[in-house]
């Protein structure tokens, strides 16, 4: 859509973002062109947030960049991909001013360059509604190497990494809901504003894992993505989930720790990655994951019987793929 106002726009605010990227094409083209890689797979994930929706009304355009593209790229982490470049559509709300729409582009420059993601096109609109925007992201998997969710098998054990729950923590504490100690509310707020896709571990997923997801729904509802997508089940230890101090804090003040655990691994929102691996590369897995200073814990196994059990103390819990139901005593 190439009016006055969104040609200015994508010379100054996007084309910055391509770094040069011949792909591009500058930007005044039709289209971008992506060379193919001999011995490599193109992996693409697309993602869109919608502002009211996937945010919470008036979160600040640079919020809403950093969700967008954390969001978008988690995928590809999970994968094991590296990631190359991204595609934006964009439908720029009649009331956002051009400082908006600078913050926006500039933020999304910094999320995305983080990952040395160069921006390859997009499109622009407006729109009388709230924002939206799609972001389509780019990365490379040697040929055949991208790891599925459907590559667990019976035996394998069961991973996550970093801690689970600060992001549906943080999005109540942003709708100012629950009793967290100041520092504590910061701190989820911004974990659920700014997911960090973690690239970190692409290379140990890629080596070692037969399967892998991203965790956008909730835990327990992600790894059931993994049992039916693999045919297997997968057993979760609900007391090894790892949880951030702020987690732990909240979950101090809980009076039913089965419950409150149980919320924590199917809030969502998190942008972990949850892998199997077989038991045979477990403690290389650790040991690199120890290596690179990343924090990887083993919450539970891969079974031959169909679906998510939850175990807490002995005490079971069956999970359809949907979530979970109810607590057995
Ligand atoms: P067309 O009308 O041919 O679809 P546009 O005028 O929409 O072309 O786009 C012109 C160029 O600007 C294209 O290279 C397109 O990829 C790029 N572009 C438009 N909007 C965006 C955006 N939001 N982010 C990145 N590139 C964009
Ligand atoms: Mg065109």
């Amino acid at each position: 859509m190439p009016g006055g106002a969104e040609f200015d726009d994508i010379r100054d605010l996007f084309r910055p973002l391509t770094r040069g990227a011949g792909e591009a094409l500058g930007l005044t083209d039709d289209v971008a062109v992506i060379r193919g890689r001999p011995g490599f797979d193109l992996v693409i994930s697309t993602d869109t947030i919608v502002e009211g929706v996937h945010a919470l009304l008036n979160t600040s355009p640079a919020d809403l960049a950093f969700k967008l593209a954390g969001v978008s790229l988690s995928d590809l982490a999970a994968k094991g991909a590296v990631p190359d470049g991204a595609f934006l559509n964009v439908a720029w709300p009649f009331d956002w001013t051009a400082d908006d729409r600078k913050m926006f582009a500039a933020a999304l420059g910094e999320a995305l360059g983080q990952h040395g993601v160069r921006l390859f096109g997009g499109d622009t609109v407006r729109t009388p509604g709230p924002f939206q925007a799609g972001l389509t992201v780019l990365g490379w998997c040697p040929t055949g190497g991208a790891v599925l969710r459907s590559g667990a098998r019976a035996g394998d054990v069961l991973f996550v990494t970093g801690s689970i729950g600060d992001g549906w923590l943080g999005l109540s504490a942003a709708k100012g809901e629950g009793a967290f100690p100041g520092d504590d509310r910061a701190a989820l707020v911004s974990r659920y504003l700014r997911p960090t896709p973690r690239f970190a571990f692409s290379g140990i997923v890629r080596d070692l894992c037969s399967a892998a997801v991203d965790i956008s729904d909730g835990l327990i509802a992600d790894i059931g993505h993994v049992a039916s997508a693999s045919s297997v089940g997968i057993e979760l230890d609900l007391a090894a989930v790892p949880l951030s101090s702020e987690a732990q804090r909240w979950l101090a003040q809980q009076k039913d720790e089965a419950q409150a655990r149980l919320s924590l691994a199917t809030g969502g929102d998190d942008y972990e990655i949850a892998c199997t691996a077989p038991q045979a590369a477990q403690a290389e897995l650790l040991s690199r994951a120890a290596r690179l200073g990343l924090r990887l814990t083993c919450i539970g196994a891969v079974s031959s019987k169909a679906g998510v059990t939850i175990d807490f103390q002995g005490r079971k819990l069956t999970a359809d793929r949907w979530g979970w139901s109810h607590l057995d005593h």
